[in-house]
């Protein structure tokens, strides 16, 4: 795996692909900067190298046209402020003006390229606009997790017309090897905790990591599918009934695999679905008609705090139970709380994947556990067993 130490930027230009596809305000102010953080590492490296760098990203969604809402011209400063270097801002990515600014970047500067889904060519990876991005560097970079998983032109198809010349920046790099670390080197017991709101969307996860971890938690809403497959009362609780059958299909493959599924035994159950509704403490199979199960309960925390201090190897991804509502949160606090623990005590923890990071970082976690993952989708799909476009173009 060829990454950013494996080459000398000194007098090089790299053409790097950043994502810096960050939330703006309505004054257009970076109400949230940990992109352009997670990216310094990567730009700093080629900059004190002795070389330039020229920074390429998407922001919004512009669906190929022009619209100064999302030009990257907003946030030039903020990228300014935060690598330390006058970053000088090119209206447009590719053509002769943009040739002509890249030709004339000296070392030790930084270029930043206009917003790349102004054109329509992008996400479609067209390979004329992928050549006329090439010939803006020496050396390809890609930093950008987040779009890993689109073969784009600027992350995927470019990477052709560099060969031998391209790298895995610091943040990919990084993101790369939290994977293989969970998923094919990390240390027993391994246990994943899978919640969310439908077993349909992790379907396919689960399928994945049935033969690599020891453990499988389930929580969150795709529960209910599985304690109804094997006749329990789920109340009103959200279920998948053409779900059921794999559900059992699953715990089937987890027997024969020898993976130890826990799912939870008790339930915080509401009257509606709200944060001020009448609750109850009931058995996850015994949940009266009108109740729906919200978050985990006190039971199923002890037996799944049980797992989590003695694994050596945690993934998380989604919630136990709604966290977007305060009383329905607390299982999601609990769990990275244990997961906090164990890896005070060694443990590798990953979380990463949809809603988990919003999760993790609404309580404060991010700290806490060894690794978050900065790319959603392409977290989910690498979870998945996928390989991402952006990083076998790179592997190629
Ligand atoms: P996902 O994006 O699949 O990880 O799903 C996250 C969503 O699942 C969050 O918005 C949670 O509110 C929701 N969720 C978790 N537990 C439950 C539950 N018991 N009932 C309904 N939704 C839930």
């Amino acid at each position: 795996m060829k990454t950013i130490d494996d080459f000398n930027f000194q007098d090089k230009k790299a053409l790097i692909r950043v994502d810096f596809n960050v939330p703006l305000d309505k004054d257009f102010n970076v109400t949230d900067t940990s992109r352009i953080e997670a990216a310094t590492p990567t730009i700093l490296k080629v900059l004190e190298d002795g070389g330039s760098a020229i920074l390429m990203s998407h922001l919004g969604r512009p669906k190929g046209k022009v619209n100064p809402d999302m030009s990257l011209s907003h946030i030039s400063e903020k990228v300014s402020e935060i690598v330390g270097v006058q970053v000088k801002f090119v209206e447009d990515c590719v053509g002769e003006a943009v040739e002509k600014a890249a030709s004339e970047l000296e070392n030790g500067e930084v270029l930043l390229l206009e917003n790349l889904r102004f054109y329509s060519e992008e996400e479609a990876g067209d390979e004329t606009f992928s050549e006329q991005l090439s010939k803006l560097g020496d050396i390809y970079v890609n930093d950008a997790f987040g779009t890993a998983h689109r073969a784009h032109a600027s992350t995927t198809i470019v990477a052709k017309f560099f060969p031998g010349k391209k790298c895995f920046g610091y943040l990919l790099a990084k993101e790369i090897k939290a994977i293989e670390k969970v998923m094919q080197t990390g240390e027993k017991p391994v246990t994943a905790i899978l919640g969310g709101a439908k077993v349909s969307s992790k379907i396919t996860i689960i399928e994945n990591i049935l033969d690599k971890v020891d453990h499988l938690i389930v929580g969150g809403g795709m529960t209910y599918t599985f304690i109804k497959a094997q006749g329990g009362q789920i109340g009103d609780s959200i279920c998948e009934d053409d779900k059921m059958d794999l559900a059992l299909e699953i715990l089937k493959q987890a027997e024969t695999k020898g993976v130890k599924v826990h799912l939870p035994v008790d339930v915080l159950a509401a009257n509606k679905f709200s944060n001020d509704a009448d609750t109850q403490f009931v058995g996850v199979d015994e949940i009266p008609e009108g109740w729906q199960g919200l978050d985990v309960g006190p039971q199923t925390l002890e037996n799944f705090k049980e797992v989590l201090a003695v694994s050596k190897t945690i993934l998380w991804n989604g919630p136990v139970g709604v966290f977007e509502m305060e009383n329905f949160a607390k299982g999601t606090i609990a769990i990275g709380n244990f997961i906090d623990e164990a890896t005070q005590n060694g443990a590798f923890s990953l979380v990463g994947g949809g809603d988990s990071v919003a999760a993790v970082k609404q309580f404060g976690f991010q700290e806490k556990v060894s690794y978050v993952s900065t790319g959603g989708g392409a977290m989910l799909e690498s979870l998945e067993g996928r390989t991402l476009p952006g990083i076998a173009a790179i592997l190629d």
